[in-house]
């Protein structure tokens, strides 16, 4: 039995109040630059460029810092000395360096009478950074729904189940699709959640997993489920989900809602069988706890006018990228969209920028490159207004849980 990796935790979210105020600070001046010229420096220009703010160099404080060349990382900028920019009347500065620096750069800038510059606090450049910085393989993974609708019905739902039709994957395609993304990561990813809906309505969830751990020897292959059905499949139609989990090295994780579940007996089925089962009622934080599920709201802008700068406050972002139907998608609330769409008679569309062929890429690099920007999807995704709502509940089912 495996240990469980920390996948579903949510890393550090940028501030948006502050990206708030770093964009207004960027637009008052009509030449931008950022303070320094090393590797963080690079992911703040790849943010600045994801936000449409023209950057006009790296400024440095001495000649020799001039000379680093961390344009690798990202893309080639002119680097200035700060003497060469100083006069410029609509010059301003970026300070995203470590704050441990800040006791040097800032009586610096002030001895030269420089006020022209934003201070970024350490928590946001580190934010920024993490969120758009491409994934090494060990730190990707993978969710795969195995089947939309779900056997509970939750207000708010992330994926959309409660609003979803009965809809299983292909079977061919699925285990196509598992196969390819085997050879695409060179079989080694961190992890891959099969989830839903509710993936333990698929009847071939045994056959997938078998697949998956074929693919990806090393990998966390971890069911996210609500637990309902776990006990029936000891017996299920296509065999015991309890030994193919463990003879599969496969993990358990149920998310706990106030229903009625025997979870007790769950987990001692889990100990009989060896396999790890984990339960909670937040799965996105350290400890594990049964407190109160809560219904987080992820309000939609129906319009689609939300400005790219905001989506590295998205928990989503660079972190939960989907599988579905042969594309790589950046996050479940894209992946499911044409779910919300018939649902409501919306019309929130996806364009082709918001997902990759697996079919089509050569590498897993580039899925990590497309998950570490903003996707075109991300303009409906109100994230100043996303918040945890109130308790768990059955849905509504009304748009109201999204707007
Ligand atoms: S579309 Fe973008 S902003 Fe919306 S949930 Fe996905 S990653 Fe987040």
């Amino acid at each position: 039995m495996g240990k469980r990796k920390k996948i579903h935790l949510i890393n550090d979210l940028p501030h948006i109040y502050e990206l708030e105020d770093t964009m207004s600070f960027c637009r008052k001046y009509e030449h931008l630059y950022i303070w320094g010229n090393g590797e963080t420096e690079q992911y703040l220009l790849k943010y600045f460029d994801i936000c449409g703010i023209i950057v006009e160099g790296f400024v440095v404080a001495k000649e020799d810092d001039r000379n680093l060349d961390f344009s690798n990382i990202y893309r080639k900028l002119p680097v200035k000395l700060f003497e060469e920019i100083k006069d410029c009347p609509s010059a301003g500065i970026v300070i995203g360096s470590s704050e441990k620096l800040y006791h040097r750069i800032i009586p610096f800038l002030r001895k030269n009478n420089f006020s022209d510059y934003f201070e970024m606090t350490e928590y946001n450049r580190q934010g920024i950074v993490c969120q758009v910085r491409p994934r090494t393989r060990e730190e990707l993974t993978l969710e795969i729904s195995l089947a939309d609708h779900c056997n509970l019905s939750c207000q708010m739902c992330d994926h959309f189940s409660q609003l979803s039709d009965k809809w299983f994957p292909d079977y061919e395609q699925m285990c196509n699709d598992l196969r390819r993304i085997g050879t695409v990561f060179d079989h080694q990813i961190a992890a891959i959640s099969f989830l839903g809906g509710e993936p333990t309505l698929n009847e071939h969830l045994i056959d997938y997993l078998k697949i998956a751990r074929e693919e990806f020897p090393d990998a966390e292959l971890i069911i996210l489920t609500n637990g309902v059905e776990l006990l029936n499949l000891e017996n299920g139609k296509t065999g015991n989900l309890w030994k193919a989990c463990s003879d599969f090295d496969i993990h358990i994780m149920i998310t706990v809602y106030p229903i009625k579940i025997d979870y007790e007996a769950i987990e001692k089925k889990g100990r009989e069988y060896n396999v790890l089962v984990e339960m909670s009622s937040n799965i996105h934080v350290e400890d594990l706890t049964k407190i109160t599920k809560i219904s987080d709201k992820h309000t939609m802008d129906l319009t689609g006018s939300i400005p790219p700068f905001y989506s590295v406050n998205c928990l989503y972002f660079n972190k939960f990228t989907v599988l579905k139907d042969g594309r790589v998608y950046m996050c479940p609330i894209a992946a499911h969209s044409d779910i919300f769409n018939k649902a409501f008679e919306q019309n929130l569309q996806l364009k082709e920028m918001d997902s990759l062929d697996i079919y089509s890429i050569e590498s897993w690099e580039q899925i990590a490159e497309f998950s570490a920007k903003p996707v075109p999807f991300c303009r409906y995704c109100d994230l100043k207004h996303w918040y945890h709502h109130s308790q768990w509940k059955c849905s509504s089912k009304r748009i109201e849980e999204y707007i």
